[in-house]
This record gives C-alpha cells, structure tokens and sequence, in this order.
C-alpha cells in the first residue's frame, strides 16, 4: 500500500476526549488493522474510497506547521498534548517519514507536556527526546498478553509480548509508562494475565471496556466467528452487561492495589 503524501492545515488540535485538551495525529488513516478500531469512523472526513486500514496519508508538513502553531501562541502551552488519537503515531511508514520524532522534537524545545498512546515497539527509536521531557508519559494499548491471541485481533501491530518489553524499557530509562487495555474484550481479554504480565513494566494503569454499540462490531463478530465461535452466542449482551462490568471493576481496584499502580480510570460505554 503506497503513502499519500499530503498538506495538512492544522495539526495540533483542540480535543474532544474527556481529560485530553490537544491531540496531534500526523498520519490520516491506520494500518494496524484492530477489528474493534474506533477511529474507523474517521474514514468519512478523509475523502477516501477505499476502506479504513487500506490508505494512509502522511502529514509532511506536520513538524513546520506544529512549530509555527507554537510560535503563533501569545502563552505556552501547558496543557498536554496527546498523540494519537484516530491514528497509531508509530505505524510502519514512520520510520521513513519521522513525522512523530520531528513532531517531539519541536514539542521538546517549547517543553510541553506529552502523552504518547500506541500499539508499536517503534516508540523505543525515540527514547533519547521522551527521556528529555520534563513532563511526559508513554503508553502501549493492548487487550491480551498472548500473541496468538492478538495477531487474530490486531494483525499488524506489535505482538503484546513486544510492546510489554517495550514498556519495560522505557520504564528503565526513567519515562513515566503506562497501559491502556483497550478494548477489554469479555472472555478473551484476561485481567490477571494482563496484570501479570505488565509487573514491572508500568506506573500507571487504564481499562476500556469493549463498546459494541460503535461501528466496529461486524469486526470483532466475524473474528470470534472465525476463531472463538464458542465465544459468540450471547457475546453482544455479555459485552453491555452492566453486572459484568462491575465485577470487573471490582477486580480491577483489588490488583491496581496488589500491584500498588495508579489507577487512570476503568471507561465504560
Ligand atoms: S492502532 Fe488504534 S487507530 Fe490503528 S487500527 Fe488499531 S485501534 Fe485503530
């Protein structure tokens, strides 16, 4: 699949994610592709025909715009800035284009505070500049620690054992870490295990609870048909039962104390 090099307009954004005031994507389109992938709906604002996951256009005039952005602000800014939001800022293409290094490098000299989320072990390229923030966190995603597992789920992302390691090493190098284990899907995901896993590896913890009411159901339908149809009967009320949510949550609290982390806040739908 070829990168479509285009000229964004705008490129750091005013959010409408509760607790997040400016979001920064430096690529339009994901190619990691999540069946559950939330961002899906963003294909309607790109003017692509082709489906979400089958294009990907690069923002390369990010860094200048984003500099000229801060250069334009009367005051610092001093709310954080969070990459990505409907695009992972270390897909593949990255490693050509260094549009999120070139986009840290300039948030680094006007020292804003940044939080990085993505499913790529590529983030470790940049520890050097994360490590220089005097205000920075650094998350992976993930829903499962197995591999097999998540290659059925996310086939093109790092595996989860790839981005526990990568967390560890960050959280070596002194960067603030933390995950995110979203979507949390009911019988596959596995709290424990992601508990467990994740020993050692981060200060900071949040849940999302899968949401079946969005567009992306057809996906995760058609994988648990694949490869878990055992899972499926009854998988669309398990996933909107509020009883089973708060069970979880329940147990979220007792490991978030057993392994003595932060809580960042377990989202429901
Ligand atoms: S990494 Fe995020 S944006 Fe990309 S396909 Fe997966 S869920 Fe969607």
């Amino acid at each position: 699949m070829g990168v479509n090099e285009i000229l964004a307009r705008s490129i750091l954004q005013k959010s409408g994610i509760p607790g997040v005031s400016f979001v920064i994507n430096p690529y339009t389109g994901c190619v990691h592709g999540c069946v559950y992938c939330y961002a899906r709906f963003m294909k309607r604002f790109t003017g692509h025909a082709e489906p979400w996951g089958a294009f990907l256009d690069a923002k390369v005039n990010a860094p200048d715009l984003l500099k000229r952005q801060l250069e334009n602000r009367k005051t610092p800014l001093t709310e954080e800035v969070f990459l990505s939001s409907v695009t992972d800022p270390y897909l593949p293409a990255e490693k050509q284009y260094q549009l999120t290094r070139r986009i840290l490098e300039v948030l680094l000299e006007y020292q804003t505070p940044i939080s990085i989320l993505t499913k790529s072990e590529l983030v470790l390229r940049d520890i050097d500049l994360l490590r220089q923030f005097k205000r920075c966190s650094v998350g992976l995603s993930m829903m499962t620690t197995d591999d097999a597992m998540a290659s059925r789920f996310e086939p093109y992302a790092s595996l989860p054992s790839q981005r526990i390691r990568a967390l560890k090493t960050l959280k070596e190098s002194g960067v603030y870490t933390y995950a995110f284990l979203s979507p949390y899907l009911p019988r596959v995901s596995n709290i424990e295990h992601l508990f467990e896993g994740l020993q050692g590896a981060i200060d900071e913890i949040g849940i999302e609870a899968l949401n079946v009411r969005a567009c992306n159901w057809a996906g995760v339908e058609k994988i648990l048909k694949e490869h878990f149809p055992k899972l499926l009967p009854g998988y669309k009320q398990l996933a909107r039962d509020d009883l089973y949510w708060d069970q979880l949550e329940q147990q979220a609290h007792y490991l978030i104390e057993s392994y003595r982390l932060t809580f960042m806040g377990f989202f429901r739908h």
